[in-house]
């Protein structure tokens, strides 16, 4: 690891709701993707730092788990709250670490105080079931436990909102939980946690654990830890789901994606053009529910790929960070996470031309330059199904377009996609909207809509390789995961009746 200036801040660990910052053996730095400086340094804990946290939220469950949900759910309000208070300073803060614009980092935070408003109104989801007299004088109920201590292991795409998918909800289910962010973009989980603590969260309910492998694998494998919450690239998710099924765990494992747009003839060219620039290029493609692959029906082809170069060449790409870039508040598109990831998805482009597509526009040539991780949008025209770029995860802001003949060649594509998290299509026509919604192969089905966002109510719903488990994140499917049921039968006898046979209910 390079030389640390000496001030560069260390990035603290929450651990029985004391912060602290360990001597490690290994640092991540982080980088303001903007400048391509370094900020901050995370910790990458080992196995015996990572137990100690463990721990710390065993120790804390009992306490929690006993306290009234609706105690519970108000810390949820407080918290919310803050956030509102601190909603500017949080936006700016996921610019900082993770370079997408201001006004995507907002959205972002926004979607993220959705997760917490939902978790505050969780007393009336977690509210169980009973029927009366199931057999003669005996009542039957089932509600819903805890499981114990949680963690969640978070990429760095959404360094606020990912993590609020999971900790609100299931330490409102009374679970405690330990967070392990991206080593990328702590920053985020750490101010979150302060708030979450100024909200009045008990001691060790909330930890946050900082590493990447060791770390891992130790939550993965603890005795004390019930659930796993994962989301990442899918090699990784298959891993985490399949070593924490393993060693008895409930695991939910969100990946990666390939999302397809299809473009039918008779969409509104002006619109959906805008629609897809979006899905594509926002947060620099660096989303789980970014549109990569554009499929083009009939002749949609010609107009749509003139439109997206049009509008790709137009947009605005440099510096997010406002401290760096007085124009930071209007600019289109902002830096990627790291210089690696640029050279990653730059090379995505050779590939492309190697395999006998056609770059229409080139986002290497774009304007913008900045010290920071600077790449401008790409359009890839021709795709050919086998092609690296109409299957591979690129993770940055390259559209791919293939071309085909009809609705049902673009729903045997995505038959063909091992992904599953996302599809939109773009149509005036209800039928065709409808055998769409019908009949693509994933989850998450958006009509004229670019992005089907995951919203807090709602369970994202990724499907293949795209998700590993049962119940997935966010909605009441959240709560059911981080909650177990009890079944109780009841019987009270009248009191008269208690010197009769023991089993005198079997004979009534
Ligand atoms: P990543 O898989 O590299 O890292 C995710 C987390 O796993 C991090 O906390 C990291 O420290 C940890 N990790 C990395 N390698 C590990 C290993 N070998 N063993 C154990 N833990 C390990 O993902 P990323 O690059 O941070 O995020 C981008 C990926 O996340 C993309 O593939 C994107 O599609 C996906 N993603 C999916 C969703 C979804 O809901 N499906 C949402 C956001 C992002």
């Amino acid at each position: 690891m390079p030389a640390q200036a000496p001030t560069l801040t260390t990035v603290p660990v929450l651990s029985g709701g004391k912060w602290s910052t360990p001597a490690a053996d290994r640092y991540e730095e982080v980088y303001n993707p903007s400048t391509g400086q370094v900020i901050a340094r995370t910790p990458l804990l080992g196995a015996s730092e990572t137990a100690e946290i463990i721990e710390a939220a065993a120790a804390a469950l009992p306490a929690w788990a006993a306290t009234p949900v609706v105690e519970r759910a108000r810390v949820m309000f407080r918290y919310r709250q803050l956030m509102e208070e601190h909603f500017e300073e949080l936006s700016v803060l996921v610019t900082r670490e993770h370079g997408k614009t201001l006004a995507e980092a907002r959205a972002e935070v926004q979607r993220g105080l959705e997760m917490v408003e939902f978790a505050a109104g969780i007393p009336a989801m977690l509210m169980g079931d009973s029927l009366p007299d199931i057999a003669r004088g005996v009542d039957a109920e089932c509600v819903r436990h805890p499981v114990g201590v949680c963690a969640g292991i978070t990429p760095y795409n959404f360094p606020n909102m990912v993590p609020l998918w999971m900790f609100p909800v299931a330490i409102t289910c009374g679970n405690t939980f330990v967070l392990k962010p991206s080593e990328k973009v702590p920053l985020s989980a750490v101010r979150l946690g302060e708030l979450l603590i100024e909200a009045g969260l008990p001691d060790g309910v909330l930890s946050i654990a900082h590493g990447a492998k060791e770390c891992v694998e130790t939550l993965l494998t603890h005795p004390k830890v019930a659930a796993i919450s994962f989301v990442g690239s899918t090699p990784v998710a298959k891993i985490v789901y399949e070593t924490g099924t393993r060693h008895g765990k409930r695991v939910q494992s969100a990946g990666g994606a390939k999302n397809h747009l299809v473009i039918m003839p008779d969409a509104d060219m002006d619109q959906t053009v805008k629609q897809l620039a979006a899905s594509a290029y926002g947060c620099a493609g660096q989303r789980c529910m970014a549109g990569s692959l554009a499929v083009a029906v009939g002749a949609a082809g010609d107009p749509l790929v003139e439109g997206l170069v049009t509008h790709g060449a137009a947009m605005t790409v440099g510096a997010s960070d406002p401290g760096v870039n007085a124009a930071a508040e209007s600019l289109g598109m902002g830096p990627v996470i790291r210089k690696e990831h640029r050279d990653r998805v730059a090379s995505y482009l050779d590939i492309a031309a190697e395999d006998g597509a056609t770059v229409a526009l080139d986002g290497r040539k774009a304007d913008g330059a900045s010290n920071g991780f600077v790449i401008g949008p790409s359009v890839v025209d021709r795709v050919a199904p086998a092609m690296r770029v109409a299957k591979e995860e690129i993770f940055g802001p390259v559209l791919s377009v293939s071309r085909v003949d009809s609705l049902d060649e673009a729903l045997a594509l995505g038959d063909g996609c091992e992904y599953g998290n996302g599809a939109v299509i773009f149509t005036q026509s209800g039928y065709a909207a409808r055998e769409f919604k019908q009949r693509f192969n994933a989850g998450m089905i958006g009509v004229n809509v670019g992005v089907p966002a995951p919203m807090a109510w709602f369970p994202f719903t990724g499907w293949n390789q795209s998700f590993f488990g049962d119940l997935h994140v966010q909605g009441k499917e959240g709560i059911q995961f981080y909650t177990r049921q009890k079944v109780t039968l009841t019987r009270w006898p009248r009191q008269e009746d208690s010197h009769l046979d023991p089993v005198w209910a079997e004979k009534r």
